[in-house]
């Protein structure tokens, strides 16, 4: 193939088949590209967004989940039982339990890596999912992470191309060829001796997602980077690696709806939904809002409000329960009556009041009871959909409402791997390609998610990626 040259390329020496190349500029990219550099492999890292945007959905995270005995970080146990059910609870099945095991057995010693690669723990972040005995934060949030990640990279001299996207990964009989490589000035092809594609999922590809969801696109807001288009995995599953995971599986929550269409990040996600009742344009409610704990739901419901008409819906609370959950990035739609609220968001009052009186009366011996409204133990079962937990009734004015979006965060179909990350094709296994992070959840996840468990996989398969592709 004859390709234009490239000035910025040019430095490259595009025939050096001793490299490792990373493509993606994530935490799966770039623990992959730390642990090959360490191993002693040259680096070559290739990340679509520009400087100031790098380190893709990574950029917007807060908190990562490993198994632990007692220990310094958390300052309290969670063992691998306890981790492995949490998973199958939320997800009601994973892909491949032996992966799921994998992945968890291969946690444990992810925070002293991290430790040791810059990052700085920090406190539970107060009034969030009740993660500070499973998860670790840290300091500075996923931008610190990321920019930590770099400046450890450049030391360890791995190089890194921005605003260059890798647009066909060449692999022949199941061994890596070359890479092309795109920026604004033109194309390149350029080789190494292996491959690492930590590109992410394909969740800012609009077009993709229609032939999935079809119009129901057109509704959802991209929590994370527009850059994860996921060029590379198709190019992976034209070249014959198999897939995993089912195209409709991703991480979605809901988002208010007045956020950005991309990059709206952790600030746009709507936390008040257990707190109050969310009905959808019909003024009607569709799901029990208070099934368990939040960490456990969350993601659940951008599927749900996926499935609305129109793919809208609207959460409300009243004032007693309006400092339960996250503060929020826009305020509050705010109206004294019920009437005033539905009138102000634009969706049926008449079912809407009719709806709010059942949910009242629905559980009027509750108090009777004397269980605390809102607590964990309310629940309303007598009505349909039943509210399982956090039961209090909407009555107390003001009232507030949050509309809601679908918001996708990431996409679960990727590519199938092993244990050594190597990706799979029809053939069997693909000799020097490998796969870590979004790119290959979908070999874990199924359906729902448990918080901070992506970064878990990127970072125990961005490691084994990163050394077995030194390793060739
Ligand atoms: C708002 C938000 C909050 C989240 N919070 C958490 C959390 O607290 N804990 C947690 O565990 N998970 C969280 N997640 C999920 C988490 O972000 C991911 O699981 C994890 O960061 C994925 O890492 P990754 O490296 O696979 O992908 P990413 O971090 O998305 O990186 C993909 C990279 O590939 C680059 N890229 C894409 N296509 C190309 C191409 N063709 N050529 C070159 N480069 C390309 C992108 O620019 C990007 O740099 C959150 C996600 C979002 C959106």
């Amino acid at each position: 193939m004859r390709l234009p040259a490239i000035s910025d390329l040019k430095m490259l020496d595009i025939s050096n088949s001793d490299q490792v190349i990373v493509i993606g500029g994530g935490n799966a990219a770039l623990c992959a590209a730390m642990t090959a550099a360490e191993s002693g492999s040259e680096v070559l890292m290739v990340e679509s967004a520009p400087k100031p945007l790098r380190g893709g959905n990574t950029k917007y995270t807060r908190d990562i989940r490993y198994m632990h005995d007692e220990d310094v970080f958390t300052g309290g146990s969670y063992q691998f039982q306890e981790f492995f059910d949490d998973l199958l609870k939320v997800s009601g099945e994973v892909t491949d339990l032996q992966m799921a095991e994998f992945t968890i057995r291969n946690s444990t010693d992810i925070p002293q890596w991290m430790s040791d690669h810059g990052i700085i723990f920090k406190k539970e972040i107060q009034g969030t999912l009740s993660l500070k005995r499973t998860n670790v934060f840290f300091m500075g949030g996923g931008k610190a992470l990321i920019n930590s990640y770099y400046d450890r990279a450049e030391k360890l001299g791995i190089r890194t191309l921005y605003e260059t996207t890798a647009t066909k990964v060449l692999v022949s009989d199941g061994v890596f060829e070359g890479v092309i490589l795109k920026t604004q000035k033109g194309e390149m092809k350029v080789r190494g001796k292996s491959i690492v594609v930590a590109s992410g999922g394909f969740e800012a590809n609009a077009e993709w997602l229609s032939t999935i969801w079809g119009e129901k696109t057109d509704g959802f807001q991209v929590r994370g980077s527009r850059f994860n288009t996921g060029l590379p995995l198709k190019s992976l599953i034209n070249a014959g690696a198999q897939t995993a995971g089912d195209p409709r599986g991703g991480h979605m929550v809901a988002v208010d709806a007045r956020g950005p269409k991309f990059d709206g990040g952790i600030v746009t996600r709507i936390d008040a939904i257990p707190w109050g009742i969310v009905v959808n344009i019909d003024g009607m409610r569709f799901y029990d809002e208070g099934e368990d704990l939040w960490p456990k739901r969350y993601a659940i419901w951008g599927k749900l409000i996926a499935e609305q008409k129109d793919q809208k819906a609207f959460a409300i609370v009243d004032s007693t329960m309006r400092r339960k959950y996250m503060p929020t990035a826009f305020e509050p739609i705010v109206s004294d009556t019920l009437e005033g609220l539905a009138a102000k968001a634009g969706f049926n009052a008449e079912n809407f009041i009719r709806t709010i009186k059942q949910y009242n009366e629905s559980a009027m011996d509750l108090v009777k009871a004397g269980i605390q409204p809102g607590s964990f133990e309310a629940s309303a079962n007598n009505i349909v959909p039943k509210k399982s937990h956090f039961y209090s009734p909407v009555q107390k004015p003001p009232f507030f409402l949050y509309p809601l979006r679908p918001g996708l965060t990431f996409t679960y179909m990727g590519v199938k791997v092993d244990r050594d990350a190597a990706v799979i094709s029809q053939r069997g296994k693909m000799r020097n390609v490998f796969a870590a992070g979004e790119i290959m959840s979908g070999n874990i996840l199924r359906s729902g998610y448990l918080a901070g468990f992506g970064l878990t996989i990127g970072t125990v398969f961005g490691r084994i990626a990163g050394k077995e592709a030194s390793s060739i």
